[in-house]
């Protein structure tokens, strides 16, 4: 089976060693080339804990696309600069697997009909921690009883965007198997209201990316958590994400619709 050939964008950030590590460890993955503004010129294997790999960071991403010829991105960079990364790699003829956070709804729409032209694949998931996708999944069943909700996403404090990705994704979901009974959300100073869900959002160090959905009702409460406690949790959605994208031919949004569940 030939290797798929893989590129990191952000590969000196936390989430992006880890991938980085994560590819390496594949016998059917090749680290094609690693982005990332930070320690041009670095090998990026012992960034990420490994001996030499012999791919050095690479400061320019349609470049280092361009001349490398990966079939797969993974990009785990800031909200401000994913949008153009993963145009620059749909225009390469690149499918994106995307952890970064902070896309808009709307960007994500243009993002799937530049797919469907292309006849491209694209994941985009807020969370690749199983978990966190069985954690939505509950949150949808439970919802559809239990409408009274709110949602506490816990961070680490280098977090750029709050809401997280995956508060913003969970509230769309309860809203959906909600259906024509929304929340009031009530006054708008605790924290913050996505699709008739309010959100909390807490950022400390010591955290990894937590999230709890408590749903009240008469005389009860039900509480959902989940806890990644290492950035090890995201990389098997990662790498399902990478293989699974070589056979779309469009964008898809969330790890939940690659698995089984
Ligand atoms: P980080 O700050 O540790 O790493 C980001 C890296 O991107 C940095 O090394 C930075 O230099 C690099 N970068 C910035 N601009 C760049 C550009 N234009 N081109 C190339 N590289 C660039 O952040 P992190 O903790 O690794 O998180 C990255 C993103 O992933 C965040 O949006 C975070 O919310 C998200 N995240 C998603 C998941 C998920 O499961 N989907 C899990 C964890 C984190």
């Amino acid at each position: 089976m030939a290797r798929i050939r893989v590129a990191v964008v952000g590969a000196a950030g936390r989430m992006g060693r880890e991938v980085v590590r994560a590819v390496c460890a594949q016998q059917h993955m090749t680290l094609a080339t690693a982005v990332d503004l930070e320690h041009p010129g670095e090998d990026v294997g012992p960034l990420a804990g490994l001996p030499e790999t012999g791919v050095t960071i690479e400061q320019d991403l349609r470049q280092a696309l361009s001349r490398t010829r990966p079939q797969v991105m993974v990009d785990f960079t800031r909200p401000d600069v994913v949008l153009s990364n993963i145009e620059c790699a749909l225009d390469c003829g690149v499918r994106p697997v995307v952890g970064t956070t902070g896309l808009k709804a709307e960007e994500i729409e243009r993002l799937a009909a530049l797919c469907e032209e292309r006849e491209l694949g694209c994941v985009i998931a807020p969370n690749f921690a199983v978990g966190a996708v069985l954690l939505m999944k509950m949150s949808q069943m439970a919802a559809s009883v239990l409408p009274a909700v709110e949602i506490i996403e816990l961070h680490h404090e280098g977090k750029l965007d709050s809401p997280s990705g995956t508060a913003l994704k969970t509230a769309e979901m309860i809203a959906a198997a909600r259906g024509e009974a929304p929340q009031e959300p009530g006054p708008p100073e605790r924290g913050t209201v996505s699709h008739g869900v309010r959100i909390h959002s807490v950022r400390l160090p010591g955290l990894v990316a937590h999230q709890e959905v408590i749903f009240g009702g008469l005389g009860q409460t039900l509480t959902l958590r989940h806890d990644s406690v290492s950035r090890e949790s995201f990389m098997p959605g990662v790498l399902l994400a990478i293989e699974k994208v070589i056979s779309l031919r469009k964008l898809v949004y969330g790890l939940e619709h690659l698995l089984d569940l």
